[in-house]
């Protein structure tokens, strides 16, 4: 192995803030159930990101699928959901026995396509058989176009789910990402841009659903001294020592987003030169927080297979990674619909799209470094 720590694309980044809070539950002898940094970290998120409230969770994926549950989601009903993702997003319909339709992505953004969604909202409409919710996701950090999106769900009368677990922090049009559906999700896995290293956050401004949230993720037991349930219920709130870890987090989100930046900005201008390589694009009505930096490689101009690029980089301890597998290619879903406007633009994203060490802790010279990789293997 090469003679260096391992350059990840994106790994947990503690603070030096985290251990106070976690402390302050060791002292208090209050490491669960729930407790004040479970309370503080929901209203500090909620501030952040100017929503009236926010449930935390054991995962995003348990957002989503709480989200689905408030939204009445049950057995074959249809929910529509960006297919460039990771798997996570479309999971939760499965859970609920509901059947997923994929839409592509727009290359403006990379993001859900107005136009394909269009298209699939008329078809099922026709079909009078709408969706119960659309989960738009934000991918690498930058918002979906909502405006375009929440104009056809408003039509159609379809609520939208905001699949922000890649982009907190990032903004569009001024809003925060996440407060644009009537749910946002958040996650805190360990890869994301904060951690806990492993939770999530349910947000929206429908308190009472919220509360609602909070019966379902604590096996929905009704009111009364003795254990009592009239609906299914499940184990999905966050422990208090992890919500600590995730308010120290918080409190450098912003210097996290910067570094991000930051890190894409040295990608672009040092690898700019190289002919048949074009970086994710930044669109225009808002702010990404280049989560990961993804670009594409022209097959005509750079003759480099992904096995070979990622297989290159590993031999020198730096990771990296194809774009997410589109959904509607996944085994998995092999028999699921799909829409999409004039071309597969997702698919076309998976088989030339690459995505590079975005780890925050990687000082400039190791990114430098992984640069010289860059431009080796990509000649
Ligand atoms: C990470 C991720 C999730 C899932 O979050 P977990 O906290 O890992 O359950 C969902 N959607 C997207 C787009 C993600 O990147």
């Amino acid at each position: 192995m090469y003679d260096r720590e391992r350059i990840f694309l994106s790994s947990p980044h503690m603070s030096g803030y985290e251990q106070q809070y976690i402390n302050d539950a060791f002292e208090k002898n209050w490491i669960a159930p729930l407790g004040e940094n479970v309370d503080h970290f929901e209203s500090e998120v909620a501030e952040y990101v100017c929503c009236k409230g926010a449930v935390a969770l054991s995962s995003g994926t348990a957002a989503i699928h709480l989200a689905l549950i408030l939204l009445g989601v049950e057995r074959d009903d249809i929910v529509f959901c960006s297919s460039l993702t990771f798997i996570a997003s479309a999971n939760p319909i499965l859970y609920q026995g509901a059947t997923p339709v994929f839409i592509d992505s727009e290359p403006e953004s990379w993001n859900m396509s107005p136009a394909a969604l269009e298209r699939a909202l008329k078809e099922y409409s026709a079909k009078g058989n709408l969706p119960k919710a659309v989960i738009v996701v934000n991918l690498y950090g930058q918002s979906a176009d909502y405006d375009e999106i929440k104009k056809l769900c408003d039509y159609y009368g379809v609520p939208i789910v905001e699949d922000a677990a890649e982009s907190l922090g990032a903004t569009y049009k001024g809003k925060k990402s996440g407060t644009l559906g009537k749910f946002g999700i958040f996650s805190f896995n360990g890869n994301k841009i904060i951690t806990t290293s492993g939770g999530g956050m349910l947000i929206s401004d429908d308190i009472e659903k919220l509360e609602k949230a909070r019966f379902y993720a604590t096996q929905a037991r009704d009111q009364a001294i003795h254990y009592q349930h009239s609906q299914l219920g499940y184990n999905y709130r966050l422990s208090n020592v992890l919500a600590g870890i995730g308010r120290g987090q918080l409190r450098v989100l912003d210097a996290r987003v910067s570094k991000k930046r930051e890190i894409f900005n040295i990608y672009k201008q040092q690898l700019s030169d190289i002919e048949g390589i074009q970086f994710m694009p930044e669109a225009t009505y808002g702010q990404t927080t280049r989560w990961l930096t993804a670009m594409t490689i022209d097959p005509q101009k750079i003759a480099v297979n992904h096995a070979d690029f990622v297989g290159y980089l590993n031999q020198y301890n730096i990771e990296s990674r194809p774009v997410w597998k589109p959904l509607h290619l996944q085994p998995l879903f092999k028999d699921t619909d799909y829409y999409y406007h004039d071309e597969d633009v997702s698919a076309c994203l998976f088989h030339q799209g690459l995505c590079l060490p975005s780890d925050t802790k990687m000082t400039v010279e190791t990114q430098l470094d992984v640069i010289k990789r860059l431009r080796d293997i990509l000649k």
